[in-house]
Formats: structure tokens, sequence, C-alpha cells
């Protein structure tokens, strides 16, 4: 299937272009992609960039893409990583057509080994790390070949198999490519392609001593797959060399290495090894930690594979590395929010307003109730009912005893509209002995309600408020930026000198009774605040709401008055 070119059709980033331009000329008959994460950590938003496009070219092209573990190093890596990577890419919205690992490819990629010490294009060398990388030279002078890279190949051959057989130790010997010492390349001076190392493997347990490097395994299992697109970060455009070599020595079949840049987000780390640091010295509760940028952590934060995608759609395809600012990624959270989810009304801090002529109706019925829309975003999302009552609790600060000029909520004499009920003006302030606002009476006007205003009354201001005697405590927990600067990786010294420590603020609301009834995958607006979900810490007598993200951007408001 070729791109459909109707009018509306956004012009082709450059993987999409070359995709399109191999079909066209009939290179191949369909793509075929893959998502090669290495199962050493949970999946970050960096990753998401990487699925999204990895996964949306297959789509798009009417390819296929698989999951592939990168899992040739046993030391760090695990079989929980691969449970959560394998939910992070099914919860971000995609399916692969297989699941495969590079471990299953190690005696396929043995035998390939032995494929090129035959043909006097690897030997094995003896030498020490050191002493290998004194011989490469430099960029600017050519390295040297020591004596091992003389052995004949009965010699390789033999010594290749007694590594394999666990004769030796770690780091004794390794397995090398011979190519040219004098490359300008310093990948392409013998790179070594093996490497010992006595380590139980989570797939493949003791069965292995000898561990392909990722340049002899990653092209490899591209290959045996038949992978026509192998797309990767510009790390490794120094490696695509090497990655032609190898696949054009072994007369495989010839996947092709492309490049794009990875995504770096402001005020965060986007590594796994940085971000196991947050997690084993306890900056944060684990990956899922909603200050995280893991997809576990975005997703418990209460961010929607909608929004994500979004994001990854907007920052586009680039060929050059920068940073991109969180604000957008918080702007796509918060407009798909705006959409789906239903609004509640929570008070954080309170102060209670008596109504004085609210006549309680029968001594059964302490309270009125009234209709509210669930989402004025969407038509379909319905209405519920809200409790009014003689007792209600509004925002302390949508009071003021001396308000300035065009205020517009409530103030001694002045009237606000209470959502979705009632006008009420405040009569009178009451204050305990230490001069503190304690309680505001205030009178009604009961022809004034909501949808069939006939009061006449003219307000500006309209805000929220719950039942003081019917509401549900909750605890909220708002989370700011986990790092103090845009771009912690990059200053000097260690990146967790420069963690925001104010990142997470616990407070409580009061919360409207039918906040009761929600499930975790529900998410709300509290009017006037922002978005927030259930947090799985919650049990049936207190329940966490996690704050996704404000309703305005604070920052840039902060960074315009500075
Ligand atoms: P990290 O340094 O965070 O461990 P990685 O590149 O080592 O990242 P892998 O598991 O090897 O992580 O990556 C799987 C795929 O995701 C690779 O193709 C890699 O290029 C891509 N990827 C990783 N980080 C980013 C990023 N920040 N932006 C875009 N793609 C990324
Ligand atoms: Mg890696």
């Amino acid at each position: 299937m070729i791109v459909d070119n109707s009018p509306n059709q956004k012009s082709l980033n450059f993987l999409e272009e070359i995709i399109q331009s191999d079909l066209s000329a009939g290179k191949y008959k369909s793509i075929l992609t893959r998502f090669p994460p290495e199962p050493n950590g949970y999946l970050h938003i960096g990753h998401a960039k990487s699925i999204c496009l990895n996964f949306g070219l297959g789509l798009h092209f009417g390819g296929k893409t698989n999951l592939r573990f990168d899992d040739t190093n046993p030391v760090t890596e695990d079989t929980e990583y691969v449970e959560s990577i394998k939910e992070d890419i099914r919860w971000l919205g995609f399916q692969w057509a297989n699941e495969f690992y590079a471990s299953d490819y190690f005696e396929q990629i043995f035998q390939f080994a032995i494929k090129l010490i035959e043909n006097g294009l690897a030997y094995v060398d003896d030498s020490t790390s050191e002493e290998i990388a004194m011989q490469k030279g430099t960029p600017t002078q050519s390295g040297s070949r020591n004596k091992y890279s003389e052995r004949t190949v009965e010699e390789n051959l033999k010594l290749f198999n007694d590594m394999r057989a666990g004769k030796f130790k770690d780091g004794e010997k390794v397995l090398r490519a011979k190519i040219d010492m004098s490359s300008s390349n310093m990948l392409m001076r013998d790179p070594i392609l093996y490497r010992i190392k006595h380590a139980h493997h989570h797939r493949t347990g003791n069965d292995w001593c000898i561990y392909p490097m990722y340049d002899f395994a990653h092209g490899q299992s591209d290959s045996l797959e038949n992978i026509t697109h192998s797309i990767c970060t510009l790390e490794f455009i120094q490696h695509r060399e090497l990655y032609d070599w190898c696949i054009n020595k072994l007369a495989i079949f010839p996947s092709q290495q492309f490049e794009f840049a990875r995504l770096n987000i402001s005020y965060t780390v986007m590594s796994k090894r940085k971000l196991l640091e947050l997690v084993n010295e306890n900056y944060v509760n684990g990956w899922d930690d909603p200050r995280m940028p893991t997809i576990s952590g975005l997703r418990r934060r209460g961010y929607t594979p909608v929004s994500i995608r979004d994001f990854c759609e907007k920052i586009g395809v680039a060929k050059r590395e920068n940073l991109i600012d969180v604000g957008l990624l918080e702007f796509c959270v918060r407009e798909h929010l705006n959409k789906i989810a239903e609004r509640r009304m929570v008070v954080f801090d309170p102060i209670k307003v008596v109504i004085t002529n609210y006549e309680v109706a029968t001594q059964n019925e302490e309270s009125l109730f009234l209709t509210t829309e669930n989402n004025p975003e969407d038509p379909h999302a319905g209405s519920r009912k809200i409790s009014f009552g003689k007792e209600i609790f509004i925002e302390r600060n949508d009071f003021m005893e001396n308000p300035p000029k065009k205020y517009f909520r409530l103030a001694p004499g002045q009237m606000v509209r209470l959502k979705s009920a009632f006008i009420i003006k405040c009569d009178e302030v009451i204050k305990n002995e230490h001069g503190e606002i304690t309680e505001l009476r205030c009178t009604y006007f009961p022809e004034s309600k909501s949808g069939s205003d006939v009061s006449g009354l003219q307000v500006k201001g309209t805000i929220h408020w719950v039942n003081a005697n019917e509401n549900i405590a909750i605890e909220v927990r708002e989370y700011d930026r986990l790092f103090k600067v845009e771009n912690p990786a990059k200053e000097e010294g260690d990146f967790k000198t420069y963690i925001n420590i104010d990142s997470l603020k616990t407070v409580k609301g009061f919360a409207e009774k039918s906040l009761n009834e929600v499930s975790s995958n529900e998410r709300f607006q509290f009017l006037r605040k922002g978005f927030y979900c259930l947090d799985k810490d919650s049990s049936k007598d207190k329940l966490i709401f996690n704050r996704t993200v404000t309703l305005k951007d604070g920052w840039a408001k902060d960074a315009k008055k500075n």
C-alpha cells in the first residue's frame, strides 16, 4: 500500500520520503520495521517517540512492526522490564507483528562469527582492553595490528570454540573483526564482536558465556527478521558503516539503518541509567512515580495514550538534536483532557458560608439537589446531581475583605454566582479571637437558580463550592518539575544535584460526593484547578488524586513576571 495523496495529506518527513521512494522503486513489496528496546529499565517518553515512529511507519505504509528485545547484555536485563515494556506499548495503542528476542539468535549469530573467521575476517585477540585501546590509534593517527591478528583460521576457530566452551575467564580473550586499522571511522578499526562474560542471562540461563556486542547483534537480528528499515537514534550514525560491513560480508538480508534525533525534554532526564539511579536512590517512589518521564509514570499521572501520540506527532522527526519544552507535552494532555474529562467541584482551602435565608425543606431533606453538566465540551457526557445546603464551603481565596476595584468574587456586600446554583451576597464576616475569618454569613436569591434565573441580578463572577455537610475529604498530590534546571544532564557535576526537592506537595480537598464512585482510568477536571485522576495508592476510606496538569501553564506565567 502506498500513502494516500488526498489534499489534506501533510508533507512527508524524511523517513516517510525514503520509504515512499523505496516502495515506488519496487525495492520492497512491503516494509517491516522494529522497535528494539533493551530490557534494562522502564520505557520513557523518548521511547514513545521511537514506538510511534516505528509502528506509525508500519501502519502508514501497510507494513508491519516487530517488537524485538535487544537482550544481549545479560547483567542489566530482567523479565520485570520485559513485561513492563509490553504493557506500555499496548497501552500506547500499538500491536507488534512478532515478539522476538536477540537472545533467540545467539546460535545463528555465533555461526555468523564462525563464517567471518573462516573467511579470514575475524580473529581471537588476547590483548587487554587497555592494549586494544592503545593499538587503535587516534582519529588522526592510524592504529596498528598486534601479533594475534596473524592467527590462522584453524587456530581462531579452535580458540573461539574454546571461548564458547567456557575455557577462559572474563576479559581473557575477545573476537575482533579484521577490517581496517587506518579507517577514519574508529569503529572500523577491528571492532570487538564477542566478549566473554560468565553471567546468567534472563532467558538463556547459563547456556552462554560469550555474548555478541551490539554491533554484531543488532544488524544481524534485523537481517534475520528481514527488517527493511532499521530506524535508530543519531548516536548510531558512526555505527552504520560497520552495520553495512557485517551484513555485506555475511551476504545476509540487506536491512538498512536510518537515524533520527533523540527526543530530549526540558526539566527532566531521559536515560534509563539515570532514571534507575532516581529509583534506586529513592528520589522518586519507583519507576511509575508520576513525576517520572516514564510511560508508566505518565500513565499514573493521568496522561492518555492519545495525548502522548499527539505529542510525538507534533514534535515531528528531526535530524538534529534539540530540547523540547515540557510545556508542549502538558499542552497536549490539557487539550485532550479538556475534551474528555468530566467536571467536578472540589474546594481545597475552605471557608464556611452560612446561607442565612436558606430554609431546609423538611427535616429529612437536608439538601436540595441541583443539576450540573458533566462536561460542557462533550454533549454526550450528560449531567449529574449536586447537593446544595445551608452551609457550604468556598475557596478561601475566593473571598476578599477589602477587595480592589474589578474584583468579581465574594466580598462584603458583594454578590457572586455559585456554579450551577444561586447568586449569593455576603452580609457579614465572622472572625475568631485571632482576627481570622471563620465564617461568612450570606443570603441567597432563590429566583437566581442557574438555568432558570428570573432574578434580574447581574454578577460577573462565578465560583465553585461544595456542600459543607455532604462532601468527601480527599488527598491531592500536586507535582512540579523534577529538576530545577532546563537540561540537568548537560549541567556540571552530578545531575541529581539539580533535583527540585519541592516537586511533590500533598494537599487536602473537600469534594462533591460523586467522586466516591470513580475508577482509576477516569479523568476529571476539578473546576478552576486542573485535571486529576485517582492514584493507585487510594483505599476505600482514603481517595488520593494526582494532579495531571493545571488548567494553565503556571511556569510560563511566572517566567513573564520575573
Ligand atoms: P536509554 O539511554 O534511555 O537507555 P537506549 O537508546 O539505550 O535509551 P533502548 O532500549 O536501547 O534505549 O532503545 C530502544 C529504542 O528506542 C532504540 O531504537 C532507541 O534509539 C530509541 N530511543 C531511546 N531513547 C530515545 C529518545 N530519547 N528519543 C527517541 N528514541 C529513543
Ligand atoms: Mg541502549
